[in-house]
């Protein structure tokens, strides 16, 4: 290994074996650390992989079959509608679940990763106790630990008593039934994933966002091209609208909705999904035992090398801080590893990409035109919509968009964003753009192969010069 020389049987614990704990678990393991992972699962696998990530991209892998299916017809080709075995479905879903966690079960016996199945808490700066799944305790001295403790659902004090048939997104994923209609509060990643997926399976889908727009915080231009779409497959979308109070009646829930000028209405649903964002796991830890600091909203405070305001203990993942994403936090995983390791690493990329697996896809990395004119920065924006795509066009996708977004003074790419088929794939070509100091006159040059999607970005640098082939502009001369 590269760092083979430098073995050391330094202890470390890591608290969490999510995306950001098992990968974490797994470097020091391999740099020749002693190491013990602590969960409550029986394996390694976090939220990402039980409840999050992979559970939700499976089921919408179903949705997108259906959807793809309904659209055949524009081309001749016609399939009955879709007969959904629900049992089957989410046996299919367990089983993915299952193979991938089974897999770093293995994984990490092979790395003589030690495993504590339960849930620990500190009890001073160099100690953890964990209370074992089994029952008892096991107390581990260490010379470094990692908190990877993710993060849980907010939920918001509007359900009144307790119904079932009120989900997050836990139960979800569950799809106990195909209710006739829903109720999703929050038009985030989380609503409309699991609306798409509902509303492919055949419920009648309202979605109630209390800010202006889906996705606060992402590109409009994407996303109005997601809502346009969204439009035909949900029953309602009602933004402004805020969820007072949600209540059990006779087997229904009866809700109470509230608009900007808050003039109140009230309507009723089959089920509701609760998706109104994620809090850290910061409590209940035993931090008040460390120099452990977290900050008003409750994430543990990190510097650049991920370590907290205690010395030997690091943070990583959704516990540390947004964007609340798995790639990130094994990103931060392989920084803290690295610096425990002696490495002069840090946390500090120039692009995360962000993916919503939506019908259509939507996608961004690196610096996105919101916030560039929110501080006032200078930059080019170049669009290039896919109805110009030939690849586009041979699938019927033509309302997509790719955006890049370069610096004047050196035409260097420094954000990008992309909605359409395939967007979550895509945007890796964008994010190492960026990370690599590409410019659009390198993008324009590089040969992408035809037809693609991925032929868009190299389009969109053409298009900065007023070269692209497929798209003529006579207002953009370069
Ligand atoms: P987690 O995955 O939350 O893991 C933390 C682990 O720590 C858990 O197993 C928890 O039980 C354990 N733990 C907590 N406290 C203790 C304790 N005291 N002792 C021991 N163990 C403890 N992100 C993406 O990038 N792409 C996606 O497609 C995506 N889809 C998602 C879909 C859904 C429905 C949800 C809910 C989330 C999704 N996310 C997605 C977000 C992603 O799941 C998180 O960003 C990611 O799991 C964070 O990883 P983590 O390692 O920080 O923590
Ligand atoms: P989110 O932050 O993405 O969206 C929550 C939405 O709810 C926001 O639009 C917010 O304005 C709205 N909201 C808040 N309170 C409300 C209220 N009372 N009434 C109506 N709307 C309200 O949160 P989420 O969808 O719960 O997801 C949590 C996090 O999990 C995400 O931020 C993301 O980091 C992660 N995640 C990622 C993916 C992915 O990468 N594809 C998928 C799912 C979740």
């Amino acid at each position: 290994h590269e760092y083979g020389d430098k073995m050391s049987q330094k202890k470390v614990v890591v608290i969490g074996a999510g995306p950001g704990g098992y990968p974490a678990a797994f470097r020091a393991a391999d740099l020749g650390m002693d190491v013990t992972l602590v969960d409550p699962a029986s394996k390694p696998g976090g939220v990402c992989l039980y409840v999050g990530c992979i559970p939700s991209k499976a089921l919408l892998h179903a949705a997108h079959t259906i959807t793809e299916a309904s659209h055949a017809n524009e081309y001749g080709v016609k399939f009955d509608d879709p007969q959904i075995d629900l049992e089957k479905l989410r046996t299919w879903k367990d089983n993915v679940v299952g193979k991938l966690t089974g897999g770093l079960g293995m994984l990490m016996k092979q790395r003589k990763v030690k495993y504590a199945q339960g849930v620990a808490s500190f009890s001073s700066s160099n100690q953890v106790i964990v209370q074992l799944q089994e029952g008892g305790e096991q107390i581990i001295d260490f010379d470094y630990a990692i908190i990877a403790t993710g993060s849980i659902p907010v939920l918001p004090p509007i359900v009144e008593g307790e119904s079932t048939l009120v989900m997050d997104s836990t139960s979800a994923l569950e799809i106990p039934d195909v209710p006739k209609n829903l109720l999703v509060v929050g038009g985030g990643y989380i609503g409309l994933e699991l609306g798409t997926v509902y509303a492919s399976l055949g419920t009648k889908v309202t979605v109630v966002e209390m800010t202006s727009g889906l996705l606060p915080g992402a590109d409009r231009d994407l996303v109005d091209v997601l809502k346009s779409d969204l439009d035909t497959r949900f029953d309602q979308i009602l933004l402004n609208t805020r969820v007072e109070k949600i209540s059990e009646k006779s087997g229904k829930l009866r809700v109470t909705l509230s608009d900007l000028e808050k003039t109140n209405s009230n309507m009723t649903f089959d089920k509701a999904l609760i998706a109104v964002g994620r809090r850290p796991m910061s409590k209940n830890l035993g931090l008040e035992n460390t120099n452990v600091k977290t900050n008003e909203r409750g994430f543990v405070q990190i510097d650049k090398q991920c370590r907290t305001s205690d010395q030997n203990i690091f943070a990583i993942g959704d516990v540390a801080g947004e964007p609340m994403l798995a790639h990130k936090a094994t990103s931060e995983a392989h920084v803290a590893v690295d610096v425990i390791n002696g490495k002069p690493e840090s946390f500090d990329p120039l692009a995360i990409p962000a993916v919503v697996f939506t019908e259509p896809e939507l996608a961004w990395t690196g610096l996105s035109e919101l916030e560039a004119r929110q501080k006032n920065w200078e930059i080019e924006v170049t669009k290039f919509p896919w109805a110009a795509s030939g690849r586009a066009t041979t699938m019927g996708k033509k309302k997509g968009l790719t955006k890049l977004i370069s610096e004047p003074s050196t035409n260097r790419i420094i954000g990008a964003g992309i909605v359409g088929n395939g967007a979550g794939e895509m945007i890796a070509e964008a994010t190492l753009a960026i990370e690599m100091g590409t410019k659009l006159d390198d993008m324009k040059s590089v040969i992408h192969a035809h037809p693609t999607l991925s032929e868009t970005f190299m389009e969109s640098a053409e298009l900065f010069y007023n070269q692209s082939p497929h798209f003529y502009s006579p207002k953009r001369k370069k």
